[in-house]
């Protein structure tokens, strides 16, 4: 049996006005594998973050779920609490309640009812999360671009601007793709090529 400690956010009223955290957070209790919930006001706040780091410790937590805001606001900054606690970073997960339940629903009972979904998908994919270790390996900086009409051309000029070797390759023998093969275009009728 997995330890997951589960905290749902109340972003100020930004969820907690159209979500009952407080419900959320009592049902999360008893989902199983769940060994701590509780609800807080700003959970990326360094107090929040702080109520991660010490439950990681007190309830011997192996799992964290944070149902807050989008992933890519705060995914980093709660799987470095998790990382200071103890725990691998990888062993945490993130139920958006935020963008994807009180800020697109009026109705209370009906978010209340999808928010409690949503943490109990993470907390289900947090018992199936494995710790990874971050590794870095050498790699070429130079980019391959399979195609040269218009877009592969585009893209080769993009990368190179921005400083890199490119290779350019094309099945046919000339570049330009389809817009070669046209004379002229509309409504300048530059000759396409
Ligand atoms: S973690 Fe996200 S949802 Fe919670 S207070 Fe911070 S910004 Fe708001």
């Amino acid at each position: 049996m997995k330890r997951v400690g589960v905290f749902i956010c109340h972003c100020g009223t930004n969820i907690a006005a159209t979500v009952d955290v407080k419900k959320v957070a009592e049902v999360a209790g008893e989902m199983q594998d769940v060994v701590y919930a509780t609800d807080y006001q700003y959970m990326c706040s360094e107090p929040g973050q702080d109520l991660i780091k010490n439950a990681i410790k007190e309830h011997n937590l192996d799992r964290v779920v944070v149902a807050s805001c989008t992933p890519r606001l705060h995914e980093p900054t709660f799987r470095k609490a998790c990382h200071d606690g103890g725990l691998n970073q990888f062993l945490f997960e993130m139920a958006n309640i935020r963008e994807q339940d009180a800020w697109v629903h009026k109705d209370r009972e009906a978010a209340t009812v999808k928010a409690i979904d949503l943490v109990r998908s993470a907390v289900a994919k947090a018992t199936k999360n494995e710790p990874l270790e971050m590794g870095s390996i050498p790699i070429e900086r130079r980019a391959l671009v399979i195609g040269a009409g218009i877009a592969g051309m585009q893209a080769a000029i993009d990368v190179a601007d921005a400083g890199y070797e490119v290779v350019l390759v094309d099945r046919e023998p000339t570049i330009g793709g389809n817009m070669v093969k046209l004379d002229k275009t509309f409504p300048t009728l530059d000759c396409s090529a």
